[in-house]
């Protein structure tokens, strides 16, 4: 159910206009599902152009004084953690074009005590930061790569930079990261043929290669999706792959193989096929300060004006729980389309 203050455009909700009996106990919502991935993203500012991701001229970007400071996303971060959330990414657009982007990291790091810290990159600029990214505390790092032939690179992203982010991808492979990954979205007719020269990636280097089904977002490519048991029947036939636990068995998002061929292990991510929302355990913080209970939720909370409008920590724990409260059981197809481009809600 949707607060139907929330059925529209976000608008500034204080804890005093919310319907108590919608705030979640702690951060448990009502299918019992635990609460405690937050998506973080930092920037709608990117320095590539994903066909699926975005428009060629790129996406209408938010004002500097409508982002949020890194002062209120750490605010936010750190009600989260004494809420209970164990695991924090940070994504964009794309994290690393963010000026100071180690300082927001560093104190992202303060504020959330032993929980995980992830971050997701195109890797265009990654070989620069991987040893800072480690010593800040990084434990995992999600590298974007759709292809390894060059021109395709550059129709996919209309940008080059293909070899910067492989020599990127070897560099982190070995830097003493928990585990890092290559997530791959195949478009059939499109890059289809990439899926085993990507899955030899894993071969080669100790790092996970997942596939992604694509999500119709604003930036949609033709051809649909290709569904997660043709990619794995694909890749199978030449490595033949085993179920594997994800790290975190109740991520149910990722479905990871191994093979004895194989270093690292492969992963599909299948939110068409195989739709992963009864134990989805996320919530999401744009750059603008909403906070989204799903990719393509209706309801959003406008966290920036709250937090603007001087909410004490008491009121922007209640926030958070009315947002756990008020999560959809599930996303629906419809909604489809609707809603912005990835990089402006975060990845
Ligand atoms: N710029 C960073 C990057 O590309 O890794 C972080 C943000 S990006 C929006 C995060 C992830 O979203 C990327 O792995 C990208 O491939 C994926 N993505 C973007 N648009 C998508 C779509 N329409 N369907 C599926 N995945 C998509
Ligand atoms: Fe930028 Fe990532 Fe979107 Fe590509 S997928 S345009 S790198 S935000």
């Amino acid at each position: 159910m949707i607060h139907p203050r929330l059925r529209l455009a976000p608008e500034v909700v204080t804890p005093a206009m919310i319907d108590g009996s919608l705030v979640a106990d702690g951060n448990v919502d009502r299918l019992g599902r635990r609460i405690d991935y937050m998506r973080i993203s930092i920037t709608d500012r990117c320095n590539l152009r994903c066909v699926y991701c975005m428009p060629e001229d790129g996406v209408r970007l938010s004002p500097k004084d409508e982002l949020l400071s890194f002062e209120e996303i750490w605010r936010v971060a750190a009600a989260a953690y004494t809420l209970g959330f164990t695991k924090f990414r940070v994504t964009g657009g794309e994290p690393l074009v963010v000026k100071n982007v180690l300082a927001f990291l560093q104190g992202l790091r303060r504020v959330t005590g032993e929980a995980t810290l992830c971050l997701t990159t195109n890797g265009i600029l990654l070989g620069e930061y991987i040893d800072d990214l480690r010593d800040i505390g990084i434990a995992k790092i999600n590298i974007s790569l759709d292809t390894l032939d060059p021109v395709r690179f550059k129709k996919l992203a209309r940008r080059d930079g293909l070899a910067q982010v492989l020599a990127a991808i070897e560099r982190a492979a070995f830097a003493g990261f928990e585990r890092v990954k290559v997530n791959a979205v195949i478009v059939p007719g499109v890059n289809e043929d990439d899926l085993l020269p990507l899955t030899q990636l894993a071969e080669r280097l100790p790092i996970d290669v997942r596939f992604i089904e694509q999500m119709p977002l604003d930036g949609e490519v033709d051809g649909g999706f290709m569904g997660a048991d043709e990619m794995l029947a694909r890749i199978g036939a030449v490595y033949p792959l085993s179920r594997s636990e994800p790290d975190d068995k109740r991520q149910a998002a990722q479905l990871m193989y191994r093979s004895s061929k194989l270093r690292g292990r492969i992963g599909v991510i299948a939110p068409r096929s195989k739709k992963f929302c009864a134990s989805c355990n996320r919530l999401r913080l744009t750059p603008n300060g909403e906070l989204k209970g799903c990719l393509l939720s209706e309801g959003t909370l406008d966290l920036r004006g709250a937090l603007r409008a001087g909410v004490d920590d008491d009121g922007l724990n209640t926030l958070l729980r009315y947002a756990i409260g008020i999560k959809p059981a599930e996303y629906k197809d419809e909604r489809y389309g609707l809603d912005r481009s990835m990089s402006a809600i975060g990845g």
